[in-house]
This record gives C-alpha cells, structure tokens and sequence, in this order.
C-alpha cells in the first residue's frame, strides 16, 4: 500500500467546476487585482475566525513581516521567536531591520513557553510572535498576560492553524482567551495560504486578521504600495504584497470545506492516538480540544531508523523541523549555539510527522501504525 503524506488532488476535485464557474467570472470583469472576489473572501475569513477585520496578502511571510510593520517595529527593535518553527517567523522580524531574540519551546505542546518567553525580554523587547505549531494554539492566556503587563505587541503565527480553537488546560490562566479562534486573540493574526496548509490556494497567498481599525487600515496601506485613497498618491513606502484574485476565488470556495476537513484531520488523529497509545517508545502528541492538526507529529528515539524504515513500506514521512532556528546558519551571526534551547534542540532530533490530510482512510491509520509497530520491532 502507498500512503503519501499529503493528498491535495481530492481537494481540487471538489472545488474545480464551482472554480472554473468563478474564474470565468473574474476574467469577464477584468478583476484579478483586489477586487470583489479579495473583498468578499477577507470578509469571510474575518467573520470565520471571529475577528473584526481581515487585510489579504501574498504570503504568510508577508502576513507576518507586515503585521511586524504596522506595529511600528523597526531598526534596535528586539521581537521574541520560538527556536522551534518554521523559519520565516523569524525571517519576518529581520526584514523590518529588527533583530529575532530565540526562546524554547514547551516540550509537550512545542509551542512557545511562556517561562522562556519572560525572560528573553529586554527593554529593547517590542514584539511576540507565538506560534500556533502543527495546529495547536499556543499558550495564549500565559503569553497574553505577560505581554500585556511589559507593553509587547503579539503577533499570532497561525499559519498552520486555520480554524484551530484555543484551549487551556491550566486552569490559572484561564481567561475569556479560552474557546477563541486562533488569530483572533493577539493584536494581529498571521495566516498563509501555502497549498499544502489546512487552507490553500493555488499558488502562494496570505491573510492577516485584527480586531483594532487603525492596524487594519496601516496594513491595506502597506500591502498596496502604500496607497491609501487615491491611486497615485503615495503615503508612506508601501509593498507590492496582495492577494491574487484567483487566489481568492479558490479559497473562497475551500473555505467552505475548512471545518469539515478539519473535522477530518481530528477524526484521523483521534485513530492514530488510540493505536499508538500503547507503543512504549512514541510519545503522541499533547491534545487539546481544538487541534486542527496541520500535522500529526510523534516524537521517538530511533527516529532516522523508523522513517527509512516506513519510506521503504511507501509511506510518506516528514521531518519538521530538523534545525532550529538559532542553530541555523542564516542566524549564525546572532552568536547562539547549541545548548542555549535544549527542547527544541531535542525535539528537532525526535519529532516525525506521520501521514495526514482529510482524505486518508481508516484502514490507511491502521497499515501505518502497523508498519510502525514492524519498524520498531526490527530496529
Ligand atoms: C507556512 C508557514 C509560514 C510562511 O508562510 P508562506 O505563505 O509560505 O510565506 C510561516 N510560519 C509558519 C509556522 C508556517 O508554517
């Protein structure tokens, strides 16, 4: 049996006869630059997550680098990322002139921890960006709270987290965070649309979600030119960063399926967890109710040996992420080294993300747990 890791072919032939109906539309307009089809979905997507307003980009990198902007985070400025991410998180941060400051993970959820967080704050510290890995939300009453207290600007990386819902099992922090939608919490939300992302276009888009009005009027200056009314008038040094009308009309029409494939994604998780729970060797991850899994990741010893192992069976595995960031070379000039984050450090050497999208089947979940079982019997 071949189990790839991902299967977006499924997701297109839902979509594709209301798509061609949409794309014909747009062409006979001439709209393919922020026009209806950009507006309608920002609208959809702010309401989908609960927040007031939603600006339309063309990546998640954007989404975050700009976000960054609005905030007014610049040159000697200092914002606080996961070691443990993808790493445009911390790109984001370079590209405004100010510096990424590195902080662990928390080794069950590998989110952000909060601890780690409060104390890589400087005064130089402007800005946070937590994280939502794998399509869990990150502690964000916990990260809320401490941010709030020094004056910090949060900005969610919930490119990974489309519909994924807060949820907090410390019940301490419990705030009126709890049972909101990731993106809808921080000062701006960060989604991409990436076509292998729980939601993704065709091609390469991205959203940003506020609930503030001057934010959201700052980013639609930034992502067009730094327009505001008026074509050729110019307020301030703007990008070239909006989303693709096409793009639109695709995810407009996937929107509609987000829940569901989500729902999908939990109903597979769900399986792996029972089957797996009594493998001694593979740790599973740490659930909350409102994971999306983006990703099913476990975490093992003899992770390299397993991944052959399973590669050989025709099953689809990734590693992600295999360096964290402060151990990157691109970073080497901000003098880390290794030992400085021993969790993500770690994680990096054990995490294996396994099969998952919403159309895999039951019986696929079985034949992987089983050649897992084979894998780890044999190793
Ligand atoms: C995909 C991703 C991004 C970047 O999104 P692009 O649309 O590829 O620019 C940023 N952060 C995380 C965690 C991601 O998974």
């Amino acid at each position: 049996m071949k189990i790839p890791f991902l299967n977006l072919t499924m997701q297109d032939k839902l979509i594709l006869t209301d798509v061609q109906h949409m794309v014909r539309m747009t062409a006979k307009k001439s709209s393919f630059i922020l026009g209806p089809d950009v507006r309608a979905f920002e609208e959809e997507f702010a309401s989908y997550c609960g927040s007031n307003f939603a600006v339309g980009v063309n990546s998640g990198t954007d989404a975050l680098f700009l976000s960054l902007l609005a905030m007014g985070i610049g040159p000697g400025d200092e914002v606080i990322v996961p070691a443990f991410t993808f790493i445009a998180t911390a790109f984001a941060v370079s590209y405004t002139g100010a510096t990424p400051v590195f902080a662990d993970i928390d080794k069950d959820t590998y989110n952000l921890d909060p601890d780690s967080f409060s104390s890589a704050i400087t005064k130089r510290t402007k800005g946070v960006i937590p994280v939502h890995l794998f399509g869990q939300c990150a502690d964000m009453s916990a990260i809320m709270a401490i941010a709030r207290k020094r004056g910090i600007k949060v900005v969610e990386d919930a490119c990974q987290a489309h519909g994924s819902v807060y949820h907090s099992s410390n019940v301490r922090r419990r705030t009126l965070d709890v049972g909101r939608k990731a993106g809808a919490i921080g000062d701006t939300g960060c989604f991409s649309f990436y076509p292998t992302k729980n939601l993704g276009g065709w091609g390469d888009g991205g959203l940003i979600t506020t609930n503030d009005k001057p934010t959201y009027e700052k980013l639609r200056i930034l992502r067009d030119c730094g327009r505001d009314k008026l074509r050729y008038e110019h307020v301030r040094v703007g990008y070239n960063s909006r989303l693709d009308s096409l793009q639109a009309v695709v995810l407009r029409e996937k929107l509609k399926f987000l829940d569901q494939w989500n729902a999908k994604r939990k109903m597979f998780a769900c399986e792996y967890g029972r089957l797996l729970s009594s493998v001694e060797e593979i740790v599973t991850p740490h659930e909350h109710p409102g994971h999306v899994y983006h990703a099913y990741c476990i975490r093992l010893k003899k992770r390299d040996r397993l991944q052959s192992h399973l590669h050989s069976k025709g099953i689809g595995t990734v590693v992600y992420y295999p360096l964290p960031l402060h151990l990157q070379k691109a970073y080497k000039g901000l003098k880390y080294s290794a030992g400085n984050f021993p969790v993500s450090e770690r994680t990096c050497k054990e995490i294996l993300a396994l099969p998952m999208h919403p159309f895999l089947t039951m019986a696929q979940i079985r034949f992987v747990v089983s050649q897992i079982k084979q894998g780890l019997r044999s190793a």
